[in-house]
This record gives structure tokens, C-alpha cells and sequence, in this order.
């Protein structure tokens, strides 16, 4: 192999060109719009995805229509919408939340986006509603975006709850730019990205903190 070929290439992405092309690609409603400002209304953190890639998200599973997805990590329901409105008709979103706060204001998201008939939100510990949620499957998607030491455990889960052909998306699979750091949580990212590479038709999409997508086998 030539060594002046990059194997994986650099960005041109600019901020204003990412902006210019909001407007274009990552358009928003009120409500979206809302619950992406959420945290200069509420004193929440501003730890949601970006435009393109809750439009990314909503434009992957439109792509399938599924009828159950899950979400691990709510906070003020932006990613929500997304899923949401990409769901069959009939369909649910069951979306998991430890922090009472988020919550309440996703709650109040999903009301204003006239989605809260297909939207469950279900408040504790991720690990406790992924346990009720198992008489529920499968399910046809799993986007996991909360605490990052539980990637793996969230992942062995979608791998027995999702059905054949299922869609597994997970955010920050960079860990914040720290996953070839030498501590246990960025040990615990990488063994979930092998067990994801093992078993699933994975693909990474290089957002600025890292898209993992995956397919179960059919
Ligand atoms: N997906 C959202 C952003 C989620 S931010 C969006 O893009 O709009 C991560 C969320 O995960 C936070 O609201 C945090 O409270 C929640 N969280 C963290 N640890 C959790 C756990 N163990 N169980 C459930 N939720 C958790
Ligand atoms: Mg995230």
C-alpha cells in the first residue's frame, strides 16, 4: 500500500459550512428546536446529539420503519423526537432516563411534538428498564446514549433483545477523544466496540465524537 493514501481521511467540515447546511439537511420544527435549546431554559446539561446527527438518526430508522425501538439515555427528548417520528404507525418508543428531571422536560418534549401516544418514558437506572423491557421484544432498534462505562452491558442486551435484521446505533463511541486512554472505563469502550465488531455488521460513522451503527444478522 502507498503510504501517502490516508486510510481515513481528514475532515473539511468547517463550522459555517456545517451551519449552512443545517439550514438545508437538519431543518427544524418548533418543538425539535425546543427540546435541542433545552438547556438554556432548564438547568440541564447541553450533552445532546448535534442537528446532523438527530437528523442522521431519524433518516437511518426511516429507513426501516421500525414499530419498538429502545433508547438508553433521554435527557430533554431531542434524540426522542427523531426516533420518534420515524416509528411506524402503532409503533413505541420506550426511551430510559435515570434523571427525574430530564424526564419530566423529555416528557414535556414529546408532548409539544405530538409523539407522547408512541413514547414511553421510563424512569431509574437504565440496567432495571432494560430487565422489565426484556417481556416486551424484540425490538427492531437500539440507540444507546448514556453512561459510558455501561456501553458494553447495554450492548450484550440489544444483542438478545433485538430481532433478526435489527438496527444498534450508539453515541460517543470516541469517549469523549479518550477510548486509547489507560483507565478501566476507556478497557470497558473497547471491549464493547470488539463485541460489537464480533457480532454485528458494524460500520463507524465519524461524527466529531463517534457514531457507531450495527446490524444484527437476518
Ligand atoms: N439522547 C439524548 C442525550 C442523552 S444525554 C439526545 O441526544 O437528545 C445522556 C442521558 O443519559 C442523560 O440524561 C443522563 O441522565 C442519562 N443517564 C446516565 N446514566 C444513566 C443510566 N444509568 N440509566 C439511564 N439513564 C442514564
Ligand atoms: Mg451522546
Amino acid at each position: 500500500m502507498s503510504d501517502h493514501v490516508s486510510r481515513t481521511g481528514s475532515s473539511y467540515a468547517t463550522p459555517a459550512i456545517l451551519e449552512h447546511l443545517a439550514s438545508l439537511h437538519a431543518v427544524h420544527d418548533p418543538a425539535l428546536d425546543a427540546a435541542f435549546r433545552a438547556a438554556d431554559t432548564h438547568t440541564i446539561p447541553a450533552i445532546q446529539l448535534g442537528v446532523h446527527e438527530g437528523a442522521l438518526l431519524g433518516w437511518l430508522l426511516r429507513g426501516i420503519r421500525p414499530a419498538k425501538v429502545v433508547e438508553i439515555g433521554t435527557l430533554a427528548g431531542f434524540s426522542g423526537i427523531h426516533i420518534a417520528r420515524a416509528l411506524r404507525a402503532g409503533g413505541t418508543l420506550f426511551t430510559l432516563e435515570i434523571d427525574p428531571v430530564h424526564a419530566k422536560i423529555a416528557r414535556e418534549s414529546f408532548r409539544a411534538a405530538e409523539v407522547a401516544d408512541r413514547t414511553e418514558v421510563m424512569l431509574g437506572d437504565a440496567s432495571a428498564s432494560l430487565a422489565i423491557l426484556r417481556s416486551r421484544g424484540p425490538f427492531d432498534a437500539v440507540f444507546v446514549d448514556a453512561d459510558k462505562a455501561g456501553y458494553d452491558q447495554y450492548l450484550r442486551w440489544a444483542l438478545a433483545n433485538l430481532a433478526p435484521g435489527g438496527m444498534f446505533i450508539a453515541d460517543n463511541v470516541f469517549l469523549f477523544g479518550r477510548l486509547l486512554d489507560d483507565t478501566p472505563e476507556a478497557a470497558a469502550m473497547r471491549r464493547f466496540h470488539s463485541r460489537a465488531a464480533a457480532s454485528l455488521d458494524t460500520a463507524l460513522i465519524p461524527t466529531p465524537d463517534g457514531l457507531l451503527v450495527g446490524r444484527m444478522p437476518a
